[in-house]
């Protein structure tokens, strides 16, 4: 008997071992569709100083997001006018429409109207620069200085890096007397830093108006990063999707009084233990249900045989997987949705019991979570309490759809980043912060979010913070991606 057990115990684990290594085997990227042939953009002479001198001019214009309508529209305008004189042989081909006054809509017309467009992003506008961070900057944030190999300032990275190297490649096919296949549509909003209403929204609304139906969208968000948190390595991540937010308001209400003769919960400590049961409530994470697995399987080549096996058997190992990405938050917000307590009111007074205390807390969404259903699960968690109410303070936004990462287009981009930058393997990614490219979500099937500028860890900081800069190897860099993306993506 002992021996039947013991035989019967073999074949069970030499078949688990057959199932895991099975899936560690079989763990690598599906391959793409139609991967197309990518011309060597790297033969192209590019006149990058030339080109980064444009990018400094870009940047002496204080395009700061506007808060309201009444402000003083002149730094757009003036940015309109220079972009006119300074891209000829582009504003020759395309057609230029204003959306909203200040945001700008181009359409280069393909040959063959027949086939859907690409619509390429960036935005004009830059978030300021606080008077408390000024003498941090080593040089003028908007003066446009161009040293130690880098154009410096405000916006430089986010995004008028896109948007110059965005206009620089169009011109430089456009003098070539190259023209495209299938239509071009170039989308500059002009709010993205407040979330797009007046530009990005206005301009997909009125795309998907006129029946434009996008072979895909790409626009800023992700870049490559060396060293990767999961290879240690450089990584190229398109981002396939963007987290979703929602600030939850909970609120708690007791009689209020004098301290002396409280009863025996306060709406301050209704509060607390309601802050409490939600931080701590179960939120789903996991690899598969979102670009992470996708960025996974992608990075499959790049892992040691033990990451391989593990990452392959998330149902075996998933504790430990889960572990070594919650060791970093970017990684760890790749797995499921975050909820950080942020804002906390209540009394002002330490005799007093307030009627009323509030707290926000913040959720930001994972692709596999809904707001209604976190919504349902705080409301949950506060069962046998009493005095506390739940609501979402705005309405919550959604994360976008997760676009494909087996896509012609997705294997376009790859590809072209793999051209410019072959040191980063590619893979897919979740945009941890929002973009305009949320906006276009209904009009393509795919939106992915990329510009191949290889950055540090710290690097990440540069956007809204200080000495931020675009170094002249990631500019040029992104100007033959740009050229690389039109030319094959639109190619006869
Ligand atoms: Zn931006």
């Amino acid at each position: 008997m002992i021996r039947l057990i013991l035989a019967a115990a073999a074949v069970l684990i030499a078949a688990l071992a057959g199932y895991v290594g099975y899936r560690s085997w079989t763990f690598t990227p599906p391959a793409p569709r139609d991967a197309p042939a990518i011309p060597d953009t790297r033969a192209y002479e590019i006149d990058i100083s030339a080109a980064a001198m444009h990018l400094a001019e870009a940047i002496q214009f204080r395009t700061i997001t506007l808060m309201d309508e009444e402000e003083d529209t002149g730094a757009f305008e003036d940015l309109h006018a220079w972009m006119q004189a300074r891209y000829p042989a582009f504003h020759e081909v395309a057609r230029r429409e204003t959306v909203n006054d200040l945001s700008l809509l181009y359409t280069w017309p393909g040959a063959d109207a027949a086939q859907p467009p690409i619509v390429l992003l960036a935005h004009q506008d830059v978030v300021p620069v606080p008077d408390d961070t000024r003498a941090a900057w080593g040089v003028d944030p908007f003066a446009g200085i161009i040293e130690q190999d880098a154009v410096w300032g405000r916006g430089a990275m986010d995004d008028k890096g896109s948007l110059v190297a965005l206009l620089e490649a169009a011109e430089f096919l456009a003098a070539r007397g190259w023209r495209p296949e299938r239509t071009i549509i170039f989308a500059f909003g002009h709010d993205e830093e407040i979330g797009g209403p007046r530009g990005a929204a206005r301009m997909a609304a009125l795309l998907a108006q006129r029946g434009v139906r996008a072979w895909f969208v790409l626009d800023e968000g992700m870049a490559a990063i060396d060293p990767h948190p999961i290879t240690g390595a450089p990584v190229a991540m398109i981002g396939l999707s963007e987290r979703g937010a929602g600030i939850m308001r909970v609120r708690a209400v007791s009689q209020p009084g004098h301290a002396s003769m409280p009863e025996r919960e306060t709406a301050v400590s209704l509060l607390a233990e309601a802050v409490d049961r939600i931080h701590a409530m179960p939120i789903e994470r996991r690899l598969e249900g979102g670009p992470a697995i996708d960025m996974m399987r992608a990075l499959g080549p790049e892992l040691g045989v033990m990451d391989r096996v593990a990452l392959a058997n998330e149902w075996m190992f998933g504790p430990i997987i889960h572990e070594r990405f919650s060791a970093n938050t970017a990684a760890a917000a790749l797995l499921g949705t975050t909820v950080a307590p942020t804002v906390i009111r209540g009394g002002d007074h330490a005799g007093i019991l307030p009627g009323e205390a509030i707290a926000l807390i913040n959720f930001r969404i994972h692709p596999r979570d809904h707001a209604d259903d976190l919504m349902q699960r705080a409301q949950n968690a506060m069962s046998g309490m009493e005095g506390v109410t739940l609501e979402w303070d705005s309405p919550p936004l959604a994360a976008s759809p997760v676009s494909s990462a087996t896509s012609a287009s997705y294997a376009l981009i790859a590809g072209v980043s793999r051209a410019v930058l072959p040191q980063a393997p590619v893979a897919p990614g979740l945009v941890l912060a929002g973009t305009d490219a949320r906006h276009y979500a209904g009009m393509a099937e795919n939106v992915y979010r990329y510009q191949p500028i290889l950055l540090s860890p710290e690097d990440l900081d540069m956007p809204h913070g200080v000495n931020e800069r675009m170094t002249l190897d990631n500019f040029e860099r992104m100007i033959r991606f740009y050229i690389g993306i039109m030319e094959t993506g639109a190619a006869p």
